[in-house]
């Protein structure tokens, strides 16, 4: 499969040099994708900044309009790019309680429709005999958008969905990993903006990095690993970029004694699974109460047995990790998990065939100091871990320095809510985990970012105060 071009200043671009696309199911070549050079990053930053007058200049509605009708291109072609999203990603188009490729495809129009409702009015702090104080909201400008392999295509309308809207023109460049579908996706919608709106370049970090660099570009937002975030975060100080970071996540649930114990097994089961566990806020660290550990521990490891992985064109429940690099990581970490005694109720050891299949595994009996608790996995396996008292369980909870998430499982949603405010983290779900939607901020404390993506809150990282004062004396 060939033929992915670029999009710089609304014409396909070819590129002079290219790369291989692997599908993660076969470790076969799926495709050859562009690779963007330091001109096509130049000729995009041009296009979009020669796009951003006229753009800027339209009323909020005219460019609302532009994105409703993105959604419904996207809609009409939903089940072209699931395929190609679940092919390159390696999500089954169904998958796991339906949170496979369609439901990313899906989740997108979401956004898309929601986000596109949004406004920037003017706030007037003071209006008397002395003077008018008004608060406008101008577009940052140039956006440049990095995107990680998980949610290729969700992320994406994540970043520029409210770019555009406020006002800004995007320059986006997805992963390496998984390029297609967003390149895919960007054709389908170009003609519905101004050329230059809207510019996708591919290639590897080394073209990140340089946008991170660049001087033309305003605003990098970026969603990746913390260790990339900071990176971006260096090299966008040469002209005070604005920036928002989403990056890593180690999220602990803490279970008290007095749940379901099945029925919450299923709804941690499902959420810290979610995309076979690529997934930022996905639950990471399970911290059990003693008196329900046993009955719990079995009940996930029910749950681990009654699902299948396997290639993600063979609809199983699960599919491969995205890329050889995870899938090592993922196996390195249950290696030495094994080594140290921790027990292994389900899983363990990558599945022997072609591609990068490791199923699902819940491990108990492990220490906090163990690799596999303190480092983010990113992938189906979990550490579940004992706790009798819940101020020394806060603590290890709190004792990382990654802080996306967190939950507090109980029957007793009062005090489940006091206890989840005490976590260290940008969202405390009680009695849920990983749960997202268009309209709430969603964010990392400490090293897990910086700003937040979503909603009005969202919206607002993509504009710059400008303060107007009208005396009147
Ligand atoms: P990554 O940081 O390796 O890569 C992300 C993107 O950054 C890619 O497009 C890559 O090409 C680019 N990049 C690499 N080096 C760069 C540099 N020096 N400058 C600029 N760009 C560079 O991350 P990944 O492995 O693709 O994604 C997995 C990570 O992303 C996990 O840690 C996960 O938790 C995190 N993530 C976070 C969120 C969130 O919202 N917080 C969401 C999804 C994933």
């Amino acid at each position: 499969m060939t033929g992915y071009t670029m999009l710089i200043n609304g014409e396909a671009v070819a590129g002079d040099e290219s790369f291989d696309v692997l599908n993660p199911s076969t470790d076969k070549v799926l495709a050859t994708c562009p690779s963007g050079s330091q001109e096509d990053l130049e000729n995009a930053v041009a296009a979009a900044k020669g796009a951003l007058p006229d753009w800027s200049a339209l009323p909020i509605e005219e460019r609302s309009a532009c994105l409703l009708r993105m959604a419904d291109r996207l809609e009409e072609n939903l089940a072209a790019l699931a395929a190609l999203l679940s092919a390159e990603q390696g999500k089954p188009v169904e998958g796991y309680a339906g949170l496979g490729a369609n439901f990313e495809v899906g989740g997108c129009l979401a956004w898309i429709r929601y986000t596109a409702g949004l406004t920037l009015p003017v706030e007037v702090v003071q209006d008397n005999e002395q003077a008018r104080i008004e608060v406008h909201r101008k577009p940052v400008g140039v956006v440049g958008s990095i995107t990680p392999w998980n949610y290729p295509l969700l992320i994406t309308c994540w970043h520029i969905v409210p770019a555009l809207l406020a006002g800004c023109s995007v320059v986006v460049k997805p992963s390496e990993y998984t390029p297609l579908t967003v390149l895919k996706a960007m054709h389908l919608v170009a003609d519905l903006f101004p050329p230059g709106v809207l510019n996708v370049i591919a290639g590897p970090g080394a073209v990140g990095a340089a946008m991170a660099a660049h001087g033309g570009i305003n605003k990098i937002v970026f969603t990746g690993s913390t260790a990339t975030g900071k990176r971006i975060m260096e090299a966008a100080a040469g002209n005070i970029k604005r920036l928002t970071l989403e990056l890593g996540g180690n999220d602990a649930a803490i279970v008290l004694p007095d749940v379901d114990v099945e029925e919450v097994a299923g709804k941690i089961f499902a959420t810290s699974m979610i995309n076979n566990g690529q997934t930022c806020a996905a639950l990471k660290r399970l911290y059990v109460h003693d008196d329900i550990y046993d009955e719990l521990c079995e009940a996930l490891a029910r749950l681990a047995a009654s699902v299948t992985t396997g290639p993600a064109n063979e609809a199983p429940d699960f599919g491969p990790l995205q890329n050889r690099q995870q899938f090592n990581k993922v196996c390195a970490l249950a290696d030495a998990a094994a080594r140290e005694g921790a027990v292994f109720l389900s899983g363990g050891r990558p599945l022997d065939m072609p591609g990068y299949f490791f199923p699902v595994t819940i491990v108990r009996d492990i220490q906090d100091s163990s690799e596999l608790v303190t480092t983010e996995q990113f992938g189906p396996i979990l550490p579940v871990m004992r706790f009798t008292d819940i101020d020394d369980v806060i603590r290890r909870s709190n004792a990382l320095e990654l802080g996306l998430g967190g939950s507090v499982w109980s029957a007793d949603t009062v005090r489940a809510t006091e206890l989840a405010s005490r976590l260290e983290c940008g969202t405390a779900w009680v009695n849920d985990h990983a749960a997202i939607q268009p309209d709430a901020p969603f964010g990392g404390a400490k090293e897990s970012g910086l700003g937040v993506e979503f909603g009005v809150h969202g919206l607002l990282e993509y504009t710059q105060i400008q303060t107007v004062q009208i005396c009147k004396c």
